[in-house]
Parts: structure tokens; sequence; C-alpha cells
């Protein structure tokens, strides 16, 4: 298992290549995706992601929970990506992959694919056969929080690992799913190339902001979280979530 002192060779990744300092680590999204496993950087969050990992729900206890951070996932290449909060401790944190196992992932990828941008409207398992088409989904805090609720500090240690995936993928246009996500990215694309205005663009459902940046612009879109909460209230329905992506995507070129 690498190490933490591995992990802070991470703090000098170059915004522009993705590579660190310490020998270009991180020259392709495989590359950091593989390292990212293996992050212990937040004691608490290790802590939590490992216990709910070893004590289960009843409905999965016959499963083998990943337990460890959760990548990113779809394709290198990906011109939009979707950021969320961070996964669910029996969603992502059992099945290994963003968004899915869960009730969260269920709206998301109906949507994703109702859009054209899955190829298939549900995510149970990693390996179900799941692909998504010029579409990448991160988090910006990779591990498994205590009530959903990571700390500043997670966030901003987490923030790191995003700055170097966006260095890598450079996206065309952003989906943030909810205002967590918001306030986590913004200033994360701050210094990764792209020009966040004073005041910073306030969260909200459907706003779209359009970012300068060295290597062209980016648009960024704020839709309501993905979250229970959301979506059995109304305050989300899928109309509203697919709307949003088929603006982000046509922003992408997808
Ligand atoms: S939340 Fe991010 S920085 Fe913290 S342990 Fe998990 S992967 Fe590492």
């Amino acid at each position: 298992m690498r190490s933490v002192g591995w992990w802070a060779g991470l703090r000098t990744v170059d915004r522009m290549t993705g590579t660190s300092a310490t020998g270009g680590a991180f020259e392709t999204l495989a590359g950091l995706d593989a390292a990212l496993v293996d992050c212990r950087a937040c004691p608490r969050l290790v802590d939590w992601r490992e216990r709910v990992a070893r004590e289960k729900r009843a409905a999965f206890r016959d499963q083998v929970y990943w337990g460890r951070p959760v990548p990113g996932l779809g394709p290198p290449d990906a011109s939009l990506l979707i950021v969320g909060l961070a996964p669910a401790a029996h969603g992502g944190n059992r099945t290994g992959r963003m968004f899915t196992g869960d009730r969260s992932g269920d709206v998301l990828f109906a949507a994703l694919h109702a859009v054209g941008l899955a190829n298939q409207p549900t995510a149970v398992y990693a390996g179900d056969g799941l692909t998504l088409r010029g579409t990448r989904i991160t988090a910006p805090v990779h591990c498994a929080p205590p009530d959903n609720t990571p700390t500043p500090a997670e966030r901003d240690t987490c923030g790191s690992w995003l700055r170097a995936e966006l260095a890598l993928l450079r996206p065309r246009a952003v989906v943030v799913l909810g205002a967590f996500g918001w306030r986590a990215l913004l200033p994360v694309l701050n210094g990764a190339g792209w020009t966040v205005p004073r005041p910073r663009p306030r969260f909200g459902h459907g706003v779209h902001v359009e970012l300068a940046g060295e290597q062209g612009p980016l648009h960024v879109f704020g839709s309501y979280h993905v979250s229970q909460q959301n979506t059995f209230t109304g305050r989300l329905t899928l109309e509203m979530l697919e709307q949003v992506l088929r603006a982000a995507a046509a922003s992408a070129g997808l």
C-alpha cells in the first residue's frame, strides 16, 4: 500500500500537466485513479469507510465492501465532467464505483441514459456493463463521510486530487450536483487555469457560468443534487436534471 508520504507529493502536482514533482506519477487518469485508491490522507474518513465496510448494512452482509477511495468513472477523454459530493457509505463505498448501488445513482444514470450519455439507465455493481459517452463522474471528496458531511479540511485535502484530475481531463463543461460540490469546485478551478470571477458565482439549479481559461473556456452548470431529500420531495425531477445535462452536453460538444 502506498504511504501518506507519497500522498504529500501530490500537493506539488503541476496544474497544467497533472504530473507530480516526485516523478510524473500522473501522466494519465488511469495512473491517478490507481494511486487515489490507496490514499489515507484523512484519518476520520479512512476510519469511517473501513468501519462501514466491516460492519455492513444487513441487506448487503454477504457482499465484500470496497471500503476505499472511489475513483472517477468514465472515459479519459471525456469533455463533460459531473461533480457530486462524496461516495455513499453503502453505495460507492460498497461497490467501488461512483453513484453505483444507491438511490442517488438510480436518478443520475436514468437521466444520463435518457439524454444519450450512458448506455444503460441503471448502475448496480462494478462490471454491470455500464459505459458513459464523453462523460466522467467524480467527486470533490473520494471517501464516504459520516452523515454524508465531509469537513472543510477534508474537502480541501481531497481538492488536490480534483485539481490533478482537472489538469489531465481539461473538460469543456462541468455539471455540479449541489452546493457543496459548487463551493469545493470553484477554488479548484481557479487554481487549475480558469478564471473564477469575484464575487464567486452563486450556486443554483440551472445556473450556467462560462469561465475563461488558458486552454479555452469552461462551461459550469449547477444542478440540485440527486439525493433522496431532493428527488423524493420533487425539488429535483428527472426532467429538471435532463434539461441541465442536455445543455451541458451541448456545451461540451457531445
Ligand atoms: S477523502 Fe480524498 S484525500 Fe481524504 S483519504 Fe479519501 S481520497 Fe484521500
